[in-house]
């Protein structure tokens, strides 16, 4: 634990939170990247999961990918990035109040108010912002881009005439963190696209040489089915329960309905005591 944390500390800019500046935090944001103190944690914690995803580096374990993401990026580069339009005294600072830190880090993530115009911009300036980072091994700008995916629709980008998912350009590149970035939030259904030549994202990884990116890619195939085999499976245990509550109703209609042991049935026929 103690060696995990000192490997994120030592990531350039991780000295101190991304949020206010307080020195030596110890959270974080797994899929943005960044640490940040405590109190800001608690904001990062307050704008959902779907945006930030808070943990610990002292408290919880982190598996290798969520650790290979936050080396690839840090608050430098996460700041390079989320603060590109931000003026130096528009900042708050460690002592801030908590509301205006509350403020400046909605205005941050959820807002991404101080995004880089290209990501701001229309749908192929951004997806050629995407291709970008995904050619270059731009986890901080990714990681970004996946934020405000979900305005700019279905994240694919453009590669000459070819419309291909970002994970493709991150599988050639053999970049590791941007390929769990997009794995971990993107849209599964890319994982079975191919290109022109027929590969999928995991056959040109394979095709470069990127065993890593490889393996990634098959797991996330995995689990993908797993996860579809469940839910079928769910859906017919569904489909079985509702057939039987059918059938018991109709049971129970007819044993509703008159008949013999009913009220109508004559005196006569009563068992004595
Ligand atoms: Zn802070």
């Amino acid at each position: 634990m103690a060696r995990q944390l000192s490997l994120i500390t030592a990531v350039d800019g991780n000295q101190h939170c991304a949020d206010c500046g307080a020195p030596d935090p110890v959270w974080g944001s797994i899929n943005i990247g960044v640490a940040v103190c405590i109190e800001c944690s608690g904001v990062h914690r307050s704008l959902g999961a779907h945006l930030t995803k808070v943990r610990s580096f002292q408290l919880d374990v982190l598996d290798p990918g969520t650790l290979e993401i936050l080396f690839a990026i840090g608050n430098t580069k996460a700041n390079h990035v989320w603060e590109a339009t931000l003026g130096p005294e528009e900042k708050p600072i460690a002592s801030a109040t908590r509301e205006v830190k509350n403020d400046f880090i909605l205005s941050k993530y959820q807002n991404g108010s101080f995004l880089p115009p290209a990501l701001r911009g229309p749908q192929q300036q951004f997806q050629e912002a995407v291709l970008e980072a995904a050619k270059e091994g731009n986890a901080a700008l990714l990681a970004a881009s996946l934020k405000v995916a979900d305005e700019k629709g279905e994240m694919t980008a453009t590669e000459g005439d070819a419309l291909l998912p970002a994970m493709f350009a991150a599988a050639a590149g053999g970049h590791e963190a941007v390929l769990r970035l997009i794995i971990n939030e993107g849209n599964v259904n890319n994982l079975a696209v191919c290109d022109m030549q027929g590969n999928t994202a995991r056959q040109i990884a394979g095709e470069a040489g990127h065993e890593t990116l490889e393996k990634i890619l098959e797991d996330a195939i995995l689990a993908a089915a797993a996860i579809a085999a469940e839910e079928a499976a769910r859906a017919v245990v569904a489909a079985a329960k509702a057939a039987t509550e059918a059938g018991g109703a109709t049971e129970a209609m007819s044993a509703t309905a008159p008949g013999p042991g009913h009220p109508l049935r004559p005196p006569s026929a009563v068992t004595p005591p």
